[in-house]
């Protein structure tokens, strides 16, 4: 089977209830801690195994409880975890506070995942240069995911470069990516336009500005809106809008990287990429019905009893 390699983060995601966000040099007492599994790149990666793809995943953790936690959960979605570094770091954490008004803040400390360096994506370059796709995503350093991107496509792979959390990106970066995934911020964030730029909320336009910057195919993300894929000639693309399912959505923490796995699995299936988003879009409508991101994501066979 064609193998999906997700190349990412790992975090132990700390979550906390609180009544309300504290403020300066405050103090309030919050729920029990729950510690889940979390980070771009497991989640991506437990989401394409889940989805049915042979898949691996290549980052790092600590050699602590949280990094065993964590290779635990990604053992359990499927994932090869021969890859997973322990480094001489505390594992990826996401201090996460629910608050009622569902504008959770969060506070990541990379730890473990800032040890993914050049010279340790080298190290594992076998995985990842055999792969049918690689997914990279931002939690990494970021020369790291630009060195993966090039080596990756030079070697044949199909690039998945999810650009969160967004930073611009270069030109030769961007020629990799087939596709670019992002959500409606990110969008703005990559071709490093300003807030008020007059196509800040045209997402069709942007998704062109992005093929024009160089990538080979575009998905942007919009949440319940759904999503625009595009693809072809950045001077005439093709511009499909793929609606989101209609859902009670209960918690939408990593339905993006549900999105991003699942499509990955696909793509590794030999599917188009339009085929792809629908297959994607499907996975994430069944995931924000439930509590969680990894937890979340399910089976193949339920996703095909959702669509029938
Ligand atoms: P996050 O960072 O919260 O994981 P994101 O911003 O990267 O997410 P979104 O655009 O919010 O990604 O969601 C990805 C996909 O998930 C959407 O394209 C859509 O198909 C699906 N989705 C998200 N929210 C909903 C919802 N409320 N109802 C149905 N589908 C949804």
């Amino acid at each position: 089977m064609k193998r999906v390699v997700v190349v990412g983060s790992a975090n132990a995601d700390l979550v906390v209830e609180v009544p309300r966000r504290p403020g300066g040099g405050e103090t309030l007492i919050g729920s029990e801690l729950r510690t889940l599994p979390g980070g771009k790149g497991a989640n991506q990666a437990a989401a394409a195994a889940r989805a049915g793809a042979d898949t691996s995943f290549v980052g790092c953790v600590g050699k602590d409880g949280n990094g065993a936690l964590l290779r635990g959960q990604l053992l359990a979605a499927g994932v090869d975890v021969t890859s997973l570094e322990e480094v001489d770091a505390a594992t990826g954490t996401a201090i996460i506070l629910l608050t009622p008004d569902g504008e959770n803040s969060i506070v990541v400390s990379p730890g473990a995942n800032s040890a993914f360096d050049r010279a340790a994506a080298e190290r594992l370059a076998p995985v990842w240069r055999s792969a049918a796709v690689v997914v990279l995503s931002l939690e990494i350093p970021h020369e790291t995911a630009f060195h993966v991107a090039a080596s990756a496509a030079a070697s044949g792979s199909r690039v998945l470069l999810n650009a969160a959390p967004a930073i611009a990106v270069r030109r030769e970066v961007l020629q990799c990516c087939d596709p670019l995934v992002v959500n409606e911020h990110e969008a703005r964030e990559v071709l490093g336009a300003a807030e008020n730029d007059p196509d800040a909320s045209d997402y069709a336009r942007l998704a062109r500005r992005l093929l024009l910057a160089g990538a080979r195919s575009v998905v942007v993300t919009l949440g319940a809106d759904g999503a625009i894929v595009a693809e072809g000639p950045a001077a005439a693309p093709e511009l499909v809008s793929v609606p989101a399912y209609r859902v009670e959505a209960v918690d939408t923490t990593g339905a993006g990287d549900a999105f991003v796995g699942a499509a990955a699995a696909e793509l590794a299936r030999g599917c188009s990429l339009l085929d792809a988003v629908r297959f994607a879009t499907a996975v994430s409508a069944v995931s924000v019905q439930r509590v969680g991101a990894q937890s979340s994501y399910a089976s193949r066979a339920e996703v095909e009893a959702f669509i029938s």
